[in-house]
């Protein structure tokens, strides 16, 4: 069929040059009608191969990275829509170097375009996302994307301690996963690690927060970041009395300007652990059944992450370098220059069942008490 296009073309031209002048006006109306019905069709077709092989499970790709037509697919996003934090964690990779927080409703601009691009699970994390509006400007969002977007999965990564229950109250049914990081079960490494705000005890915070996910239908999720000062910890009893759906144990990363080098705000390298110390941790741990490992290569190019400006950072090359804006150029051209490897991201599992309509609600209905397992705090 797209053979004929350009011959019936080629035919209506030549008929318009023999034609006197008065009627090639008449004459090109209709054509031009045919060259844009020429172009929808092959711009629907092409969409059209896009979604057969995305349903397909085949990749695509960012540009440079072995080829392909087909633009990357932005199915999972993590949006660190502010920079701003209570906490002083020493290995902090997402820092407060800018205070800037996208208008509400750009900000919702930007997750339609990307719900419109074949996101189906966003992330919200900073900062600490709570921090913005008292928890205000996260709900909205969270809201949205859950409500009109029709997002499978809305979730959050969080320290957990400004999380109040008139929030869960409010916006706890549009809410998938709330992911609390959580280092050490005891609290002197916590104070160590700079996870900590006055006299709040972040692991008793942890055990209030998990009550709350179970009463309002929210699955919990455990974040730890393993460091020299927890490298040795055994947590296993303490996690599976917890029992998250998922717990991801992430290995201390260092990434340049943010957590290490001149401009950067932290020096996290009296944190760093080796490939080894932390395959010795996982292995310790290896009997919990919901632990999700993250190496320092995983991390590196298997997430798509989206800075406060709506860019997409680039982490490949041991530093955070920024696409320009989707609100500006679009999603296909800003995620080009993510960095992002879809590949990897589907051989860490990043794809999993990440819908609380999809979870089996058991994991929602185990409770533990509070003070079952949880090491007593250090005044
Ligand atoms: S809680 Fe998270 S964002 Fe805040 S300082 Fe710690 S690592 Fe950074």
């Amino acid at each position: 069929m797209w053979m004929l296009v350009p011959v019936a073309f080629a035919l209506k031209l030549l008929s318009i040059f023999l034609q006197p002048l008065g009627s090639v006006w008449s004459s090109l109306g209709p054509l031009f009608l045919q060259l844009r019905a020429a172009s929808w069709l092959a711009g629907g077709e092409r969409s059209r191969l896009l979604q057969s092989r995305r349903e397909a499970g085949e990749p695509s790709r960012a540009e440079g990275e072995g080829g392909g037509d087909l633009p990357t697919t932005p199915t999972s996003v993590n949006y660190h829509f502010t920079r701003q934090c209570n906490y002083k964690c020493g290995f902090c990779f997402h820092t407060a170097k800018t205070s800037f927080v996208l208008p509400l409703e750009e900000a919702k601009r930007g997750l339609l375009m990307l719900k419109e691009a074949g996101m189906e699970k966003i992330n919200f994390s900073g900062g600490e996302p709570f921090l913005q509006d008292r928890g205000e400007y996260l709900g909205r969002l969270v809201k949205f994307c859950k409500q009109e977007l029709q997002l499978p999965s809305v979730s959050i990564v969080s320290n957990g301690s400004l999380i109040r229950e008139s929030w869960f109250q409010k916006y706890g049914e549009y809410l998938d996963i709330l992911a609390i990081s959580c280092d050490s079960f005891d609290e002197q490494v916590n104070v160590l690690i700079g996870r900590g705000q006055g006299k709040k005890n972040h692991v008793e915070n942890l055990q209030k927060l998990r009550t709350w996910c179970k009463e309002y239908r929210v699955a919990f999720k455990i974040n730890s970041v393993i460091n020299r000062f927890n490298v040795d910890e055994d947590m296993k009893e303490q996690i599976n009395a917890l029992n998250p759906v998922r717990w991801k144990v992430f290995q201390c990363l260092i990434i340049e300007g943010e957590n290490s080098g001149e401009d950067a705000l932290r020096e996290a390298e009296r944190f760093v652990i080796s490939d080894e110390e932390f395959e010795a941790f996982l292995d310790r741990h290896k009997d919990v059944s919901c632990l999700v490992p993250e190496s320092n290569q995983k991390m590196r190019d298997s997430y798509l992450i989206l800075d406060e400006y709506m860019r997409f950072l680039n982490c490949r090359n041991g530093r955070k370098d920024p696409s320009k804006s989707i609100l500006d150029v679009g999603v296909e051209e800003a995620i080009k220059f993510s960095g992002f490897d879809e590949k990897m991201f589907l051989k860490r599992g990043g794809k999993y069942v990440w819908s609380k309509a999809d979870l089996k609600l058991d994991c929602l209905r185990i409770f533990v008490p509070p003070s079952v397992g949880i090491r007593a705090p250090v005044t």
